[in-house]
C-alpha cells in the first residue's frame, strides 16, 4: 500500500479531473502485462482549464520574492524525497530500471531543484544591467536605462520515456521554468502514468503548503497527437520543454510555427555521441578502453540521450584488439529489459535495418521477458560510413557502431559528416594532441559538450555542464536542458528607461533590496 492513493486521472490545478477520452494501462516491460490503474484521457476543454489555470497563476507566481520563491523549489524536492521508495518501487514496475539506477535519478531530481533554489537566491539569472544616467554627458545628456530578465508565462512540458523522473514530471524542465517564474502545465509520458501522478501529487502538496495559486501546476494525461498538439497551440503557453524522438519534437516545432503567435519549443532529440579514439589512446591499452565502451553503450539498456552510438577505431594491430576486447564483452552480455514494447519495437527495428548495411561485429543473448533485445555492436569502414545515410540514424537503446579509420588525418573531414550532438568525445594521449587540435573546432561546430578520456552517459547537473546542441540532437542549439543555464530557456529581457524608483520592479532599483548581483555601466557588482 502506497502513501499515494493512484487515481488514475489528471491534476488539474489542484483538482483531481478524471478525463473523458479512452482509459489506458501502463505495461510492465518486464512481464508484459498490464499495471492498474487505468489512466483517463483528457479532452481539449479540460486541458483548457489547466491552461486557464495557468495563465491566471502567472502573474503572482512570476513575482514572488526570492526566498519565498527558494522555499518553494526545496519543498518540491523535499516532498519528491519524502515519497522516494513508492516512486522508486512504481518507476521500477513501470519502466522496467533497476532500483539503484532509480534511486539515483530520484536524488538527482530533488538535486536539481535545490541548486534551482540556490539560483533563485543567487539572483543572477536576472540579469540585471544599469546604465546610469549621465545628465552631464554632451552632446547627449544619457537616460537611466535598467535591464532585467522576466518569466516567458506558462510553460508546456512534455515527459521523456527513459528518465521517469530526472526529466519528467518534476525533471530538469519543471524545475527550471519554476525557478525563472513559469507556471508548469506537464503532458505525461504514456508509459509511466503512476510515476507521474505520484510526483504531481508531491507538487501539489507543496503549491498547497506555500498557498500559491492552484494554476502553479498541472499534470495532464492524453494522447500526444491531439491533446499534445493542442497544449503546445494553446495561446496561453508561451514556451515548451520536450525530449524525445525527432519526429515528436519536430511535430511540435511545426505545430509551433503554426500559431497565430510563435513560441520557443526546446526539443531534445535525436543524438549518436561520437566518440573518437586517437591512436595514442588506443596504443596505451584497449582493455579499460573496450570495458568503458560496452558498459556506457550498455547501460540502463543503451536508452541514454547520450549513449555512445558511433566509435571511431584506428586500423592496426591494436585497433583489432580493441574490438576484439569488444566483442567478448558483447558476446558475454544479455538484453536488459527496454522501456516499453514500442521502444523495444523501434529498436528491434532500428536493427534489422543496420544488419543490412553494417557487418555485426558482436551481438548477446536475449534478456529476461518479453522485451529485452540482444545487445549489438556493428561494425563499418569509414569509406562506407561517409557513403551511408542509414549508417548515421541513431538507433535507441543497446546498438553501437565501429567504424574503422586509416588514418587520424581523415577524422576532421569524417566529423564535418556527422549531424549535430549531444557530446563529441576523444580518447588521446599527449602524442594527439596535434590531431586533437585539428578535431576539436569542427567538434565545437557539431557538438554541445566535448569530453577527453571519458564516456558521455552520466550527465552532470550543475552550472558549466551543456546538455545541448545542434540539430537534430536539439531543436535550439543557444542553450541547454541540464543545469542551471537551462533557467535561460524561459526568460526574455525587459528595459526600464527612466521609470522613477517608485515604479521600478526590486530587481533594478537603485537600493537592490533583493541583493541581485548587477552589472552597472558595465562594471560587475555583488550585493
Ligand atoms: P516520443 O514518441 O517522441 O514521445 C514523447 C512525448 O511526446 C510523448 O508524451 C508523446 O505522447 C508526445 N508526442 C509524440 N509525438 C507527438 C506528436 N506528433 N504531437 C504531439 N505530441 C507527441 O518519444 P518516446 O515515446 O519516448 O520514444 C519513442 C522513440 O523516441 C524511441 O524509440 C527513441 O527512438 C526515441 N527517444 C530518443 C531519446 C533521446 O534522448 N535521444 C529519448 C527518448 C526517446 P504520446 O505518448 O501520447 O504519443
Amino acid at each position: 500500500m502506497t502513501s499515494t492513493e493512484l487515481t488514475g486521472h489528471s491534476v488539474i490545478a489542484g483538482r483531481t479531473v478524471a478525463g473523458t477520452g479512452k482509459p489506458f494501462q501502463a505495461i510492465d516491460p518486464a512481464s508484459g502485462e498490464s499495471l492498474e490503474p487505468a489512466y483517463s484521457q483528457i479532452d481539449v476543454d479540460q486541458l483548457h482549464e489547466a491552461t486557464a489555470a495557468a495563465a491566471a497563476a502567472f502573474p503572482s507566481f512570476s513575482t514572488l520574492p526570492p526566498e519565498k520563491h527558494a522555499a518553494f523549489l526545496e519543498s518540491v524536492a523535499d516532498e519528491i524525497d519524502a515519497v522516494r521508495d513508492e516512486i522508486i518501487e512504481r518507476a521500477a514496475a513501470e519502466t522496467g530500471l533497476p532500483a539503484p539506477r532509480l534511486t539515483g535519478e530520484v536524488a538527482r531530481t530533488s538535486g536539481q531543484l535545490r541548486m534551482f533554489a540556490g539560483v533563485v537566491r543567487s539572483g543572477l539569472f536576472r540579469g540585471v544591467r544599469v546604465d546610469l544616467a549621465q545628465p552631464e554627458r554632451s552632446p547627449m545628456p544619457r537616460l537611466d536605462i535598467r535591464q532585467r530578465k522576466v518569466a516567458l508565462g506558462p510553460v508546456a512540458v512534455f515527459g521523456a520515456s527513459n528518465f521517469p523522473l530526472a526529466f519528467s514530471t518534476a525533471g530538469g524542465d519543471t524545475a527550471s521554468a519554476f525557478a525563472a517564474g513559469c507556471p508548469v502545465v506537464f503532458k505525461a509520458h504514456s508509459s509511466h502514468p503512476g510515476t507521474s501522478e505520484i510526483v504531481a501529487a508531491a507538487i501539489t502538496r507543496a503549491v498547497k503548503a506555500h498557498d500559491l495559486h492552484p494554476g502553479v501546476f498541472s499534470a495532464i494525461f492524453g494522447p500526444g497527437r491531439t491533446v499534445g498538439q493542442s497544449l503546445v497551440t494553446d495561446p496561453a503557453i508561451q514556451a515548451v520543454g520536450f525530449t524525445g524522438s525527432r519526429s515528436g519534437g519536430m511535430a511540435l516545432v511545426a505545430a509551433s510555427a503554426s500559431r497565430e503567435v510563435p513560441i520557443p519549443v526546446y526539443a531534445e532529440m535525436s543524438s549518436v555521441n561520437p566518440v573518437f579514439i586517437l591512436p595514442g589512446a588506443i596504443a596505451d591499452g584497449v582493455d579499460e578502453l573496450a570495458a568503458g565502451y560496452v558498459t556506457s553503450a550498455l547501460g540502463s539498456s543503451g536508452q541514454l540521450c547520450t549513449q555512445p552510438g558511433n566509435v571511431f577505431v584506428p586500423r592496426g594491430e591494436q585497433g583489432d584488439a580493441f574490438v576484439a576486447a569488444v566483442q567478448r564483452a558483447i558476446t558475454a552480455a544479455s538484453g536488459l529489459t527496454m522501456l516499453s514494447p514500442s521502444i523495444a519495437g523501434a529498436w528491434r527495428e532500428g536493427v534489422a535495418t543496420r544488419d543490412e548495411h553494417a557487418d555485426v561485429a558482436a551481438r548477446g543473448s536475449e534478456g529476461e521477458g518479453p522485451y529485452a533485445p540482444a545487445p549489438v555492436v556493428h561494425s563499418a569502414s569509414l569509406d562506407r560510413f561517409l557513403a551511408d545515410d542509414v549508417l548515421h540514424e541513431e538507433i535507441f537503446g543497446a546498438a553501437s557502431l565501429i567504424i574503422r579509420y586509416d588514418t587520424v588525418s581523415e577524422l576532421p573531414a569524417a566529423a564535418e559528416r556527422l549531424e549535430g550532438q549531444l557530446t563529441a568525445t576523444l580518447h588521446l594521449t599527449d602524442a594527439d594532441a596535434a590531431e586533437a587540435r585539428a578535431l576539436i573546432p569542427v567538434l565545437e561546430r557539431k557538438a554541445g559538450r566535448i569530453l577527453a578520456n571519458g564516456w558521455p552517459t552520466g550527465v552532470e547537473v550543475g552550472h558549466a555542464m551543456v546538455h545541448g546542441g545542434p540539430f537534430p540532437s536539439t531543436s535550439d542549439s543557444r542553450t541547454t536542458s541540464v543545469g542551471s543555464l537551462a533557467i535561460e530557456r524561459f526568460l526574455r529581457p525587459v528595459a526600464y528607461q527612466n521609470l522613477p524608483e517608485a515604479l521600478l520592479p526590486e530587481p533594478v532599483q537603485e537600493a537592490n533590496p533583493w541583493g541581485v548581483p548587477r552589472l552597472v555601466d558595465g562594471r560587475i557588482e555583488t550585493a
